[in-house]
């Protein structure tokens, strides 16, 4: 009996960058693969041997596996199979589905329909007569992309071919060699491109295109696959948006792509990134999180548990993994304070209120034991306070958390103080308290 499990596989060109179509490409190869319990290959197309470069399959290898899509066999090499590309070629010349002219070896196109069911856009039909006879073989006996790629296909046993829809117009050619071989059909699945917001192809006047480029800008891997698992497939129904890795493998189907073209909104993305890292625990984020740090020079790998709780704190109010750092190198480094506008708007026009507020603050935590120093108390002590000084209890919060982070939002004032710890507390409220009025 013949295994009946699927087999897909990524094929990739190593003349660019991961772009992110590639990606959403392959992570719908692979999560369907990984959903049926069948095989994710790797075929790197260098047969362009002016355009592919090692440097961009390196990138693209690494990019897959920043995004976990993990590939099943030994990556196969395009270029490496030429010998055997050749040899198919031959045959086709001598069963006369092919001939020789020029010293390059030209497909037959058969006339009649040649036709295929696509799994996203339903039966598609071309006119054999519509195309021309094609080379496959150039007269210095290198292939051409759509002759490889089905001699590749047929090799490694793919079942599925999921690409972008930019290829269906070459999917007649190679409907065609899959018959003159002798071999059965792949299921196709083309996959509708990725636009701008304005309804353009994405292109790099939409701002950043390549996988790397998100991850340098404090994307985390599991926002991004869920992200671009979105763009051009549907779970349907109002499920919510947000799926964790094996949510995403249970609810992906072929039914579910779209074929409307899918926009590549980076607000979402950010978005998106926001909630995984609601979700995400602190102590999970710090292997992206230090790295970070000791680039800005704070290294807080002795105190690792601290470090986590921090971070469980900021990272509900932050969209990035460098929002996070950011929050985080304000709070744990003690640095002067700098308030940006809002802040400082806010000390101008309430400055006698600010540093009464402040003066009377530092007095009363001040005056607290070190072991006093936890939420509940804090919080209770603000608000006898604000009470005492016929305050709303925001008049009191409002300028501790400008003193301690130069900025109108944050976490609650009882954590953030908790977090700052009490000595730096105190230094940064003596500090707003004297330049209060100063600020301009
Ligand atoms: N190397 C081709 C590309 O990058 C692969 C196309 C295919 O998946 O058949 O577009």
């Amino acid at each position: 009996m013949t295994s009946t499990a699927p087999r897909l596989r990524f094929a990739p060109s190593p003349t660019g960058y991961l772009h992110v179509g590639g990606a959403r490409t392959a992570l719908f190869n692979w999560l369907y693969a990984r959903k049926t319990g069948g095989t994710f290959l790797l075929r790197i197309e260098d047969t362009d041997k002016q355009r592919s470069t090692e440097e961009h399959t390196r990138v693209i290898l690494d990019g897959l596996t920043w995004l976990g899509l993990d590939w099943d066999e030994d990556v196969v090499f395009q270029g490496a199979r030429v010998e055997r590309h050749r040899a198919m070629a031959d045959r086709l010349l001598k069963d006369g589905a092919a001939y020789e002219e020029e010293g390059a070896i030209r497909f037959r196109m058969p006339s009649g329909e040649i036709a295929f069911d696509d799994a996203v856009y339903g039966h598609i039909a071309f006119k054999g007569e519509d195309i021309r006879d094609w080379i496959i073989l150039r007269s210095d006996r290198t292939p051409t992309y759509n002759f490889s790629v089905v001699v590749d296909d047929i090799d490694m046993r793919i079942t599925h071919v999921m690409r972008g829809d930019d290829h269906i117009s070459n999917t007649p050619k190679q409907v065609a060699v899959y018959r003159a071989l002798g071999a059965s059909l792949p299921v196709f699945a083309h996959v509708p491109m990725i636009h701008g917001k304005d309804g353009k192809k994405l292109s790099k006047r939409h701002g950043a295109t390549a996988v790397g480029d998100y991850q340098q800008l404090g994307i985390l891997p599991a926002a991004m696959r869920n992200f671009l698992a979105l763009l051009g497939w549907s779970p349907g129904g109002d499920r919510e948006l947000f799926f964790d890795l094996r949510e995403l493998i249970d609810a992906f189907s072929i039914e579910g792509i779209q074929k409307k073209s899918a926009i590549f909104d980076t607000t979402k993305l950010e978005w998106m990134n926001g909630q995984h890292l609601t979700r995400t625990p602190g102590a999970e984020l710090l292997p992206i999180i230090e790295p970070l740090l000791a680039a800005q020079g704070l290294n807080v790998a002795e105190d690792r548990e601290r470090l986590a709780r921090v971070t469980d704190v900021v990272k509900e109010r932050s969209r990035t993994t460098l929002d996070v750092a950011r929050q985080i190198m304000v709070r744990l480094r003690g640095d002067p304070v700098s308030f940006d506008d809002k802040a400082r708007q806010m000390v101008q026009k309430h400055g006698d209120g600010f540093k009464h507020a402040l003066r009377s603050a530092i007095e009363r935590l001040g005056a607290l034991p070190d072991e006093a120093w936890q939420p509940e108390r804090l919080e209770s002590e603000l608000r006898s306070l604000a009470e005492t000084m016929g305050f709303a209890a925001g008049r009191v919060f409002q300028p501790i958390r400008i003193a301690l982070t130069g900025s109108t939002v944050s976490e609650p004032v009882n954590l953030l103080l908790t977090v700052v710890g009490k000595a730096e507390s105190l230094r940064r409220l003596r500090a707003a308290e004297q330049s209060g009025s100063s600020v301009r």
